[in-house]
């Protein structure tokens, strides 16, 4: 911290303050959607069990990718995505005990993925209790109990009102708010990974594998340097990815990636632990943007602080199906 202060006295720019001041690159990994971003209520029923081979198979893809890189992460579940006509699968439940099963966490991101901006605090606060009534068991089983808490679509209050219950409620049922502050399109690129996973194009999932990589290593180089120019060190990051298989496919590669950059990964309490997440966040709008941008705004910095954002390509959006200003 002091080293990073004064190297920031004598060179201006983020840019030269990191090659000056190596920082300590760290980073602490997050899947949302748990079990599985596809796997719905209404996912059709194959004829055995209720979760499709192919779900099935790239969890297990991811779980072993987690194992061989030797990375900590932390999964926030949907617990309605356990549930087929309201009844809770073994089946499902059997992929969040293979994430513990792995040594990784799991934390609660509501029942039903649903916005707190559209239903208000109290159904929020309902859906919230909803999902702990199934975590808190499971993780109670294994002598653990749920402490993280991820904000669907990062919406974290309309008013200050409303971010100030959330928080009461929060703490009085001792969970914490699991920030963000690497935030990435990976939907967008897994949305297209599956749409060529169905038409068995091949070529357009190796190009897909081949240049994800690459964009999401342009995200956390950016938000390095976010976090550098705002705090005039590398914080460590929290990164949000889902549960996908995109990421069961290309994470090894990206693991891979970030330690050629010199990052160390650590869990989410470990990263946590830095000063710069006890900062004020006043953060009202909709957008869910990274938590270096709502610090940065809450210290007076205008929008223009979030220029620069890397995009996915046209092509990418096109093959997904999603508008071009999706993001
Ligand atoms: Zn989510």
């Amino acid at each position: 911290m002091l080293a990073a202060t004064l190297a920031r006295a004598a060179t201006p720019t983020a840019a030269t303050t990191a090659t000056a001041t190596p920082p300590d690159r760290r980073i602490a990994i997050t899947f949302d959607d748990l079990p599985w971003s596809s796997l719905e209520p209404r996912t059709p029923l194959p004829a055995q069990g209720t979760v499709p081979p192919r779900i099935a198979a790239a969890s297990a893809r991811l779980l072993q990718a987690l194992t061989d890189t030797g990375t900590p992460a932390i999964g926030f579940v949907n617990s309605a995505r356990l549930l087929v006509d309201g009844k809770i699968q073994s089946d499902r439940v059997a992929m969040l005990d293979a994430w513990l099963d792995a040594g990784l966490a799991l934390g609660n991101h509501t029942a039903t993925h649903v916005d707190l901006h559209l239903v208000g605090v109290p159904a929020y606060q309902h859906d919230i209790l909803a999902c702990d009534g199934v975590l808190r068991p499971l993780l109670a089983a294994r002598g653990l109990q749920p402490r993280w808490f991820r904000h669907p679509y990062l919406r974290t209050g309309r008013t200050l009102a409303d971010k100030a219950a959330m928080d009461a409620f929060l703490a009085e049922h001792d969970y914490r708010i699991a920030p963000v502050t690497i935030t990435d399109s990976d939907w967008i690129w897994a949305a297209a990974y599956a749409k060529a996973l169905d038409s068995g194009d091949t070529a357009a999932q190796a190009k897909l594998r081949a240049q994800y990589v690459p964009y999401l290593l342009r995200m956390v180089n950016y938000f390095e340097h976010r976090s550098i120019k705002l705090l005039g060190y590398a914080l460590p990051q929290v990164m949000l990815l889902h549960a996908n298989a995109l990421n069961a496919d290309t994470y090894p590669e990206f693991v891979a990636g970030l330690r050629g950059r010199g990052y160390r990964f650590v869990d989410i309490d470990e990263a946590m632990g830095d000063p710069a997440y006890r900062r004020a966040d006043a953060f009202t709008s909709a957008l869910g943007v990274s938590w270096i941008h709502r610090w940065a705004l809450a210290a007076g910095w205008s929008w223009n602080f979030y220029g620069g954002e890397p995009t996915s390509p046209h092509w990418v959006k096109d093959l997904a199906g999603v508008p071009a200003d999706a993001e």
